[in-house]
């Protein structure tokens, strides 16, 4: 399909059965037969073998796609690997109201990350440290001899800083690189660095180089996302001002914001797991940039604009890439890149964090009108179908029970099972 005749918006999708829904996304994303069949096939045992250790065999979890997705004009069609229900439909939704305004706009830094020594057993520290500063450019060509292939395509280290801190055992050095991974994560491009300049960061301070390794709160790779809610779409202004009173106390309790965050990373851990990504890098990134100012708080804010619509804007490290680590090797991943049309690391972490920003929109905007159990448990009506027992046409029909009756519950879909069978 022709890229500007793309539109990621489908009525209806989650009614599809599924052989429409992977014919709607071969066509859309231009899949081969061969990638199509990636849907219903298991990770084979010979590439997991080979990424991690004594390994058994693969555990499955749901790949979906969200729809609606305008981002900075352009649409996708956004994979999500997750087990937790109600979250893929929830990004659609929410996706489906920020295009009325014209969808997510993002912006973000250059990729870059922070790879630490952390210096020890140092006499005079001050003078240590300046002798670093004093050798930045040697210690970055010599990065930089590590990985042609990253100074080839632009990246490669670009700078250097020192830190010296106080600790219980004295005062010790922290020098910091600072890589351009490009279209890396760049783990362990800045690892190999790091432990390259360890000798020559011994030699230049006196002192012996203990941890060598990246830092995942990767503040110098931030991504801003941005959309616009409709206030007609949400039910009026009065919702919107719902939705604030809400949003306001993520940013004063850390007890709401966790649980804030937590629907933020629902999104993004769902495309990041979907694309081969390093989710406990994002995750542990994420938490320590919400603690940046001394208190945990939200990682996005909320306000009305002069319209009375709503405007939700997300900022978050995002240490993802498209070459390189696991989503080079797992076929499932390769194939949700293709679906998502990434040209570069930048592109994908855009889009991650429009995804983060509309879950947690959708999240918010239950939970400020109907609640969200409601959408919940009705979506999770089906999964306590099967626990009572049930295959087949039944789950749909014993689901569909325990919705009218507003009981979704255990004992009551084993009742109904029962009296069916
Ligand atoms: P990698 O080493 O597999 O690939 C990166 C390399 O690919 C670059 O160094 C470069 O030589 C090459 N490359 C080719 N084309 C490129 C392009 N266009 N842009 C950039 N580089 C290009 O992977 P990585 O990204 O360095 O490391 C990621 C892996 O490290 C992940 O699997 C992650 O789980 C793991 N890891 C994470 C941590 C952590 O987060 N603390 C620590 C160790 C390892």
């Amino acid at each position: 399909m022709n890229d500007s005749k793309k539109s990621s918006q489908v009525s209806g999708f989650y009614k599809m059965p599924i052989k429409k829904r992977v014919e709607f996304v071969k066509k859309y994303a231009n899949l081969t037969n061969e990638e199509e069949k990636l849907f219903s096939s298991c990770l084979d045992l010979e590439t997991a073998d080979r990424m991690i250790e004594n390994v058994l065999g693969t555990f499955e979890l749901p790949l979906g796609i969200a729809v609606n997705f305008k981002i900075n004009g352009k649409d996708y069609l956004v994979p999500m690997t997750i087990e937790e229900s109600s979250v893929v439909a929830a990004a659609s939704n929410a996706a489906k109201i920020a295009r009325i305004q014209g969808g997510f706009t993002t912006e973000c830094t250059d990729p870059l990350m922070i790879g630490q020594m952390q210096v020890v057993k140092i006499d005079d520290v001050a003078k240590a440290a300046q002798s670093i500063m004093n050798h930045k450019k040697e210690l970055l060509e010599l990065a930089n001899a590590q990985d042609k292939i990253l100074v080839k395509f632009g990246g490669g280290a670009k700078d250097l800083e020192v830190r010296i801190l106080d600790s219980p055992l004295g005062k010790m050095i922290v020098a910091h690189i600072i890589v351009d991974v490009r279209d890396a994560m760049g783990a362990n491009a800045v690892n190999t660095m790091c432990e390259a300049l360890a000798p020559m960061v011994e030699e230049l301070t006196g002192g012996k180089v203990r941890l060598k390794i990246l830092s995942n709160l990767a503040d110098k790779r931030i991504v801003k996302a941005k959309a616009v809610f409709d206030k007609e779409k949400m039910g009026g202004e009065k919702i919107v001002d719902a939705f604030i009173q809400s949003y306001i106390l993520a940013s004063i309790d850390p007890y709401r914001a966790a649980t804030h965050n937590k629907g933020i990373m629902n999104g993004i851990d769902s495309v990041i797991i979907a694309t081969g990504n390093d989710f406990r890098a994002i995750e542990a990134g994420a938490h320590a940039y919400a603690s940046r100012n001394g208190q945990y708080t939200s990682l996005s804010t909320y306000y009305k604009d002069k319209n009375g619509n709503l405007v939700g804007e997300l900022e978050i490290p995002m240490a993802v890439g498209i070459v390189g680590g696991a989503g080079n090797i797992h076929p499932k991943a390769r194939l949700c890149k293709k679906i998502l049309g990434i040209k570069t690391a930048q592109e994908l972490a855009e889009i991650v964090a429009s995804v983060g920003l509309a879950q947690n929109f959708a999240a918010v905007f239950a939970l400020s009108t109907v609640g969200i159990q409601k959408g919940h448990m009705s979506l999770h009506a089906k999964n306590i179908a099967v626990m009572a027992g049930a295959s087949g046409d039944l789950i749909e029909k014993i689901a569909n029970q325990l919705i009218k009756e507003g009981n979704i519950k255990l004992d009551r879909a084993k009742e109904i099972f029962n009296e069916i069978k």
